[in-house]
């Protein structure tokens, strides 16, 4: 897999997760949501480098200017609920996208410590020969990833695979790295030492789903 770790740069991303993180900021809900946005417009646009070009002609008033426009035809697929902030980011920028939408949460049966993810609500279309772009703004385990990249098999094999995350821990890194492709590319804004029992990152910034949309009653 490529890992593209964006914080291994200096840029104007950091002052994002740095606000997503920070306790006294974060509980700022539209702000929160604001954030994960940029965060998904920047991680968009480092994306975006490396897609398929093609030169076409366009007539300005004045003239013709010779100019290389992607050519991919993307399908952009979002975990819910935490993945709609994270979303939008990417549509603004890949406006012409196709989307999917797949709902994946964490079913504590016996104990918190242990869980199996279900997947539940799923639209998606054709994904044959397209550039899929996966998001999840957290990829602590990274079985939501995986269960999702599964459920969406039945609809066509994707000719390239982008995982797209906000943080993500080292161990969620590693399995994902194990479960897809080598050529698929991994576009994340940080990568944090640890999980803690309950399958929360740390230091992360705790449940990015409550922070951009309230706090859920079932757990
Ligand atoms: N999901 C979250 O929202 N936060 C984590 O730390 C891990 C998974």
């Amino acid at each position: 897999m490529h890992i593209h770790n964006l914080s291994h740069q200096n840029s104007i991303l950091n002052t994002f997760i740095s606000e997503i993180r920070d306790k006294r900021i974060q509980k700022d809900s539209m702000r929160f949501r604001r954030n994960i946005e940029r965060i998904g417009e920047v991680l968009g646009y480092e994306l975006s480098k490396t897609l398929n070009y093609e030169t076409s002609e366009i007539e300005t008033p004045l003239g013709i200017s010779h100019t290389s426009l992607v050519q991919n035809d993307i399908v952009l697929c979002s975990i819910l609920r935490a993945g709609v902030p994270l979303h939008s980011g990417l549509i603004n920028y890949f406006d012409a996208a196709e989307n999917a939408f797949i709902s994946a949460y964490r079913h504590h049966k016996h104990n918190p410590e242990s869980f199996e993810i279900i997947v539940e609500y799923l639209a998606c279309p054709n994904l044959e020969n397209k550039t899929l772009i996966l998001a999840d703004p957290m990829l602590a385990t990274g079985q939501s990833m995986a269960a999702a990249f599964e459920a969406l098999k039945p609809f066509g094999m994707p000719k390239e695979v982008h995982l797209v995350c906000v943080i993500g821990a080292q161990k969620g890194v590693d399995f994902v790295s194990e479960v897809f492709g080598d050529d698929t590319h991994l576009w994340i804004a940080a990568i944090d030492h640890t999980l803690n029992d309950k399958g929360y990152i740390i230091p992360g910034l705790g449940d990015a789903g409550d922070l951009a949309f309230g706090e859920k009653l079932q757990q």
